[in-house]
């Protein structure tokens, strides 16, 4: 093999893991909104709850001050009906009195309805806490993950990037300034395969489109020639 493709093949074999660590760093910003979304999603059902139990609240406080109302009617009408005189005057109070009572009684009927709502309503504050809770020291975790590993891959790329410039010495500039054009096309950079420089397949196509390669090119590389792949233009070298 010639020697400007065993220093390409490791020039390659570098890009090849810095277009993996890459990949991974900028991956990380999508998982860290995964992480902000799942948990601004327990937070709102939290509120949620929490917003089902204060109208609860309000309900009851509303029942107890109706009732208190009342209460406080037929005190009156009590205290009244004492320093009535007449018969009639004083059924009439009666009467009020007992209507009170109905109110009153009617008003607690209500009253116990919404408080077996209270209880649901309370437990499903809890839960949503407890869940929310979860998610937070989950999500914690998850943001530590992702800060550690957003770490290791600039450090790995730092270091990578550094054993790259010194692997470049002696490849022919011109080889380099083609390989790098290749490596920095858009079709390479979308394609999974990123390789610039390939060998030719079993003497006769491009490891990397497989399409058959003409004599000419076969032999050029045969030769040494760092020749281009007619169909996808991949730098081509003769293996063995
Ligand atoms: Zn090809």
């Amino acid at each position: 093999m010639q020697e400007w493709v065993q220093k390409l093949l490791a020039v390659q074999e570098l890009d090849l893991r810095l277009d993996k660590l890459r990949e991974q760093l900028k991956s990380v910003p999508e998982e860290q909104a995964k992480v902000a979304r799942m948990l601004g999603a327990d937070e709102a059902v939290l509120t949620q709850a929490k917003d089902g139990l204060k109208t609860i609240e309000k309900e009851l406080k509303q029942f107890e001050l109706e009732a208190d109302g009342l209460r406080a009617k037929k005190a009156d009408f009590l205290t009244k009906s004492a320093m009535i005189k007449s018969n009639e005057e004083y059924r009439a109070a009666l009467h009020q009195v007992e209507q009170c009572d109905k109110h009153i009684a009617d008003i607690e009927d209500r009253e116990l309805a919404v408080m077996g709502r209270l209880e649901a309503a309370r437990a499903t504050v809890a839960a949503a806490a407890k869940r929310l809770e979860a998610t937070k020291q989950r999500a914690k975790e998850m943001s530590a993950d992702l800060d550690t590993r957003l770490g290791n891959s600039k450090a790995q790329i730092a270091k990578l990037e550094a054993e790259r410039l010194p692997t470049l010495v002696g490849i022919d500039p011109g080889t380099i300034r083609r390989y790098e054009r290749l490596r920095a096309s858009p079709a390479r950079i979308n394609h999974p395969d990123h390789r610039a420089l390939v060998p030719v397949r079993d003497g006769v196509c491009c490891d990397r489109c497989r399409m058959n390669l003409t004599a000419q090119t076969r032999m050029n590389t045969r030769k040494g020639m760092p020749v281009p792949c007619e169909n996808c233009g991949t730098m081509l070298f003769h293996e063995g």
